[in-house]
């Protein structure tokens, strides 16, 4: 098993309390950090597996906070798996931004990626406007 630093990403044999390369205090790190926190960190996980659980959790748990740092991820993440992950959870997540976000995904690069968006929007026409937003269309 090997352990990662949650700031610097590198990994290192034993659990060690302080990061050997970055001196981050791993442990008070991870303490000073809540349950939706600790999921948004570890979409950077470099292990596959950990950063999709984790989209699909934040999809789960319906947080805002984790809109803004699954945006990035999908516009930074060369993995097309993770990226559809972290569409399906912006489409659970469902703010305005959200939404706004996957309207302009229907031109990504993989198919996969479209397929899903069009999956997201198809079932919902139109709800990515607040209504006062929707109020003020011609
Ligand atoms: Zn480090």
């Amino acid at each position: 098993m090997r352990f990662y630093c949650p700031r610097c990403w590198r990994d290192f044999a034993e659990d060690e309390t302080i990061c050997p390369h970055c001196g981050l205090d791993i442990q008070e790190y991870w303490k000073s950090k809540d349950y939706v926190e600790k999921l948004i960190i570890s979409l950077r996980h470099p292990e596959k597996e950990t950063p999709l659980r984790a989209a699909w959790l934040l999809g789960q748990l319906k947080d805002k906070r984790a809109v803004s740092p699954l945006i990035e991820l999908i516009q930074e993440t060369e993995d097309v798996y993770l990226a559809r992950e972290a569409v399906k959870a912006l489409g659970e997540i469902n703010t305005p931004e959200s939404c706004r976000f996957l309207e302009t995904l229907t031109r990504h690069r993989a198919k996969m990626v479209r397929d899903e968006v069009q999956r997201i929007l198809s079932g919902r026409k139109g709800t990515c406007l607040t209504s006062k937003e929707k109020m003020e269309q011609p």
